[in-house]
């Protein structure tokens, strides 16, 4: 199936009171163990690759190109509507390589910028993206960070309703991540988000609203979010944390003198990789669940 527009999928998700789900890979491994899921619950979902934790020097060395190849021939044999995002590019250039390489989603991480010269380049940016096709997601206000022992909140900001609202009018962006409290890679327990103030962005912005760190985002307050206006949940660490304890135990369970060619790139039931996908599958189906209220 040929990739969907963010906004189709959105349409859909707003008429059926869901949200999307996007869960983030890092390989072939990972990205196919995502569409698995989301075709064993015959869901869409949006498929992609994240940026923030990739070496800058390997993504400009062709890395940009290789993740989008990889994703197009996952998406092109897609059952379910997927789109396929390049999420929180590190430079507005890799963004544009990103719409060269074929994902039809783009979002760079702005969040250490001043206002303006976020509203500026992503202006700009989705001008360019919309004339081709491709769909822009930017984010406003500042997550805090997850930390060693909990969460450092010192360099957050809330995303102001007014600014948000301004913000999307600016820019003309399809969606808006948000900062309500929700925590980028927390690995442990869940964030104190602020349902109500959620709202108000909402009652002001109007537009498609996204909240990353769905790892820790409280699944209680998922519908609530759906309901104000949430249309998109990005996952990354717990989606690691399970595929590597699958990959743990099956090393555990090696023996001494394994046979390493059905161990490593066999793509067989032995293939040391399959346990940590299987894992990453089952998950990324119980997250699909609770996105569609099920
Ligand atoms: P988590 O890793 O906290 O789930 O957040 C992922 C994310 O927001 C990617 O944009």
């Amino acid at each position: 199936m040929p990739l969907q527009s963010l906004t189709s999928l959105f349409d859909a998700a707003s008429c059926g009171r869901y949200a999307l789900g996007y869960f983030e890979a890092w390989d072939a491994s990972s990205l196919e163990a995502v569409l698995a899921a989301a075709e064993a619950e015959n869901a869409p979902v949006i498929l992609g690759f994240g940026c923030m934790m990739l070496d800058r020097a390997w993504l400009d060395a062709g890395g940009v190109e290789m993740l989008g190849a990889l994703g197009l021939s996952v998406a092109a044999r897609a059952r379910v509507p997927v789109a396929l995002i390049l999420n929180e590019a590190q430079t507005v250039d890799q963004a544009y390589r990103a719409m060269d390489a074929g994902f039809n989603v783009i979002m760079v991480d702005t969040s250490a910028w001043d206002t303006p010269r976020a509203i500026a380049a992503v202006a700009e940016l989705t001008r360019a993206a919309h004339a081709r096709g491709v769909a822009v997601e930017a984010e406003l206000g500042r997550l805090p960070d997850a930390v060693e022992h909990g969460i450092d909140g010192s360099q957050a900001a809330l995303t102001d309703p007014d600014q948000a609202a301004a913000f999307v009018a600016a820019t003309g962006v399809d969606c808006l991540a948000v900062s309500i409290g929700n925590v980028h890679l927390l690995t442990n327990g869940y964030a104190p988000v602020d349902m109500a103030h959620l709202e108000r962005i909402y009652a002001r912005a109007r537009a498609p609203l996204v909240i990353h760190g769905g790892t820790s985002f409280p699944p209680a307050q998922v519908p609530r979010a759906i309901a104000a206006g949430v249309l998109k949940f990005n996952v990354g660490t717990i989606l690691k944390k399970v595929y590597l304890e699958g990959l743990r135990a099956s090393l555990q369970a090696l023996p001494p003198s394994p046979n390493v060619h059905d161990l490593m790139g066999s793509h067989k039931a032995t293939d040391l990789m399959r346990a940590g996908q299987a894992r990453m599958t089952d998950k990324v189906r119980e997250l699909i669940r609770l996105y569609r209220c099920q």
